[in-house]
């Protein structure tokens, strides 16, 4: 197969499918040990370390439906995998592999380079080696596969929730989707936006949080859908409810005076954050407190797990009715 790149190359042909993968994707860079057959063959072959369990997620984003067409590929590219790494955090793995199958009308180099470098650089962050994908003509839309590893059993899931519990978040939900409103607003230009637009256009998974989490937290999630419907998930598969407090929601300063009255409801309703959102036994609150002591990010408690279902938000002492989510894939 490299053999038929190069000739392409030579030629300088427009851009064709074996062209992109080798100027954008087939990056030599550093190599991860595990990787046996990385790109350029007909499937990639890497090594799992006896013993180890083999943790894997696949998230899509298409534009219309995930992103808009003039927003930037860098951020295309780094959103793809940051949204799968989230994946990975959530249930507390350690990021190895990726895979990604690429679809576009056209070849664009431009576009390209920009969305690789978005990719590559959150891949290297996080020592992620691409390892495959597929390329292909059709609407623009990438498919991001993530392999990681966990210790025999030593992962998080949605079910493990028990009454009593304390719920927790980590970073500020409602930044990212106050940055997609200033872009779409086109009110980006104001004083103090550009943190909440960052949030939404590169956000930063969770990836050794969730990790330190494991065998602490006792059931995890990651906030993609809005922290509500999330959180309703979470004590859904855990078959228990949860009784939070909004007024403990850790609003950011850019949002609260971006937003105004609007920053609460966007905390509740907003997605995009990828942040984590987990429960603890009360006996390792302790615990967390020093273990969060080391973290980059704030971690905040909004509530309790209760035995009966639903999720209730109370602020100031009222039950507060949670506006519905403006934005639903389907
Ligand atoms: P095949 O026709 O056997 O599917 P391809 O020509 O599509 O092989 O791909 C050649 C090599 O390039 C394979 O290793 C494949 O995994 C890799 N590849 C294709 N597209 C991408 C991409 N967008 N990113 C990373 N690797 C890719
Ligand atoms: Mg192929």
């Amino acid at each position: 197969m490299g053999a038929k790149v190069w000739a392409h190359r030579r030629r300088a042909r427009p851009l064709d499918e074996y062209a992109i993968i080798e100027r954008f994707f087939a990056r030599p860079g550093r190599r991860r040990r595990d990787v046996v057959v990385g790109i350029g063959d007909d499937a990639a072959v890497t090594r799992l370390p006896a013993g180890l369990d083999l943790v894997i997620a696949t998230d899509s984003l298409f534009e219309g439906t995930h992103f808009t067409a003039d927003a930037p590929a860098r951020s295309v590219g780094h959103r793809s995998l940051a949204v799968n790494l989230s994946d990975l955090a959530a249930m507390g793995a350690e990021p190895l592999w990726a895979t990604l199958a690429l679809s576009m009308p056209q070849a664009d180099a431009a576009w390209l380079s920009e969305f690789s470098r978005g990719l590559f650089a959150l891949a290297r962050e996080f020592d992620v080696a691409l390892i495959g994908g597929d390329t292909v003509r059709g609407p623009t839309g990438t498919t991001v596969t993530v392999h990681g590893a966990v210790r025999p059993g030593q992962f998080l899931m949605r079910s493990g929730a028990r009454p009593g519990d304390g719920i927790y978040v980590t970073g500020h939900p409602g930044d990212a989707v106050g940055g997609r409103l200033l872009l779409e607003r086109t009110r980006f230009a104001r004083r103090g936006g550009a943190g909440l637009i960052r949030r939404f256009l590169y956000p930063v998974p969770r990836v050794r949080e969730g990790q330190a989490l494991v065998g602490l937290a006792s059931a995890m999630i990651d906030v993609s859908d809005g922290l509500h419907d999330d959180a309703g998930k979470l004590m859904a598969a855990s078959g228990c409810g949860a009784e939070l407090d909004a007024g403990a929601l850790p609003l950011s300063p850019a949002l609260r005076q971006l937003f105004g009255e609007e920053a609460l409801a966007l905390a509740l309703t907003g997605g995009e954050d990828y942040e984590l959102l987990f429960t603890l036994p009360a006996a390792r609150e302790s615990h967390l407190r020093k273990v969060i002591a080391r973290w980059g990010c704030a971690v905040t408690r909004l509530g309790r797990v209760t035995r009966h279902a639903g999720v209730h938000w109370e602020l100031d002492g009222k039950l507060l009715t949670v506006p519905d989510r403006t934005f639903r894939h389907f």
